[in-house]
């Protein structure tokens, strides 16, 4: 049987590869951070990960990963509702919680976990989910996994929610579903503007809060701060593996019930394996972090507005951001990939994303700003965008 199977599987593999769409990784042999070194032993300036707090190699998250594992041992070999829940997952839980400022939490082994299993328990066929048409892939499965009436609006376009809202006032209740930053332009989603709509027509509202938390908003608390929209939203959903310590793990945070009945219905949760104790433990202690400082935040968000001043004045096109996303648009395909390898050679990880990933004609640099990220790290970055911007004649 696998002849043939095999046949059709490499003649897969060719078309994305002559798409140019092949993913090949890099291997990297020192922790994640701000300077990472490859597999050659040469070093790089890392900018495209999510770590956007810097705590991916933090030594006070790896001693309380170390400190919870001698405690607790590795792994808890049970999903929680059997034998896998320690007084510390609750722990956790509660932490999260207080930091969106919500009822209760329940945790995940990750985000597109929490994604995947969040509204099938809660809605029917008698329902109307309206999604942002940027959300995360994530959140599209798990909308698929929901028998609910689906509706999608364009992108931070109130008039297209708007419009949907109106006619899903056929079902019986509506949820509003938005990632809070988008991941390809760094916007904010209008939180503020998504709760007025909410309330005119009688929607639930959710959020998904893995590119924001840690980032937007005064502290860094995510888009219900910087939109003052406590109390307006009814479930938040996070990761751990970005702003927040960058391991894995996710969390569905929000109103009491609906905790609750995750807790009883939720197939990612009740069918797979509990949060290992280093992972709780480190996590714990992140967000007793957070709480004692807003230090890493402010830093992160100076290092944005730094990197973003030296680049318009060089006169790069970039997105406006309120996010730790900066998009270095150059528009064409070709261009992006071939400005990425070459600030590659610079010693400067980027990634260029175009069609499919973004619209035609779209194509761009993704850059991601740390709070590991010192100013020589940035000047180094903006001067090799600079060298490639004036060799690849998008500068002059
Ligand atoms: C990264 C991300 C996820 C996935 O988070 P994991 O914990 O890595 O599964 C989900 N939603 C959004 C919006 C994300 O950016």
């Amino acid at each position: 049987m696998y002849g043939s199977f095999q046949k059709h599987l490499q003649a897969e593999l060719k078309a994305i590869d002559e798409a140019g769409l092949y993913k090949r990784e890099r291997n990297i042999c020192s922790p994640q951070g701000a300077e990472i070194t490859l597999q050659d032993g040469s070093k790089a300036l890392n900018f495209c990960a999510n770590n956007y707090l810097g705590l991916a190699d933090s030594p006070r998250l790896v001693a309380a990963a170390k400190k919870a594992m001698d405690e607790r041992g590795y792994g808890m070999s049970s999903v929680r509702f059997i034998c896998g829940t320690q007084d510390r997952h609750r722990e956790l839980e509660q932490a999260v919680a207080r930091y969106f400022r919500t009822d209760d939490a329940i945790l995940y082994a990750a985000c597109f976990d929490a994604n995947g299993g969040v509204f099938e328990p809660l809605f029917t066929a008698e329902d109307a989910i309206i999604s942002d048409s940027l959300n995360h892939a994530s959140i599209i499965d798990g909308v698929r996994l929901c028998k609910a009436v689906r509706y999608r609006y364009a992108n931070a376009d109130m008039a297209d929610l708007e419009r949907c809202l109106q006619e899903a006032q056929a079902q019986r209740f509506r949820i509003i579903v938005t990632d809070g930053v988008f991941s390809m332009d760094g916007n904010v989603a209008p939180m503020d503007r998504i709760c007025d709509l909410a309330e005119k027509y009688d929607a639930l509202v959710m959020v998904d809060e893995s590119h924001s938390a840690g980032v937007v908003g005064r502290t860094g608390h995510g888009v219900a701060e910087q939109f003052d929209c406590y109390g307006r939203i009814d479930i938040f959903t996070g990761t751990l593996g970005k702003s927040f310590g960058g391991a894995v793990g996710g969390f569905t945070t929000g109103r009491q019930e609906i905790i609750d009945l995750l807790r009883q219905r939720s197939r990612p949760y009740l069918f797979s394996n509990s949060l290992p104790p280093m992972i709780v433990g480190a996590g714990i202690e992140l967000f007793k972090m957070l709480e004692e400082s807003d230090a890493l935040h402010t830093k992160q968000q100076e290092n944005v507005v730094y990197f973003r001043e030296k680049m318009l004045a060089a006169g790069f096109d970039i997105k406006p951001t309120q996010s730790a996303i900066c998009a270095v648009m150059l528009y064409d395909a070709p261009l992006s990939q071939k400005f990425a390898a070459k600030m590659a050679e610079e010693g400067i990880f980027v990634t260029g994303f175009y069609y499919p990933v973004v619209p035609k004609g779209q194509a761009r640099i993704r850059v991601q700003i740390s709070a590991a990220h010192e100013k020589e790290h940035l000047d180094k970055a903006i001067a090799a965008f600079v060298k490639v911007g004036k060799e690849l004649g998008v500068l002059k």
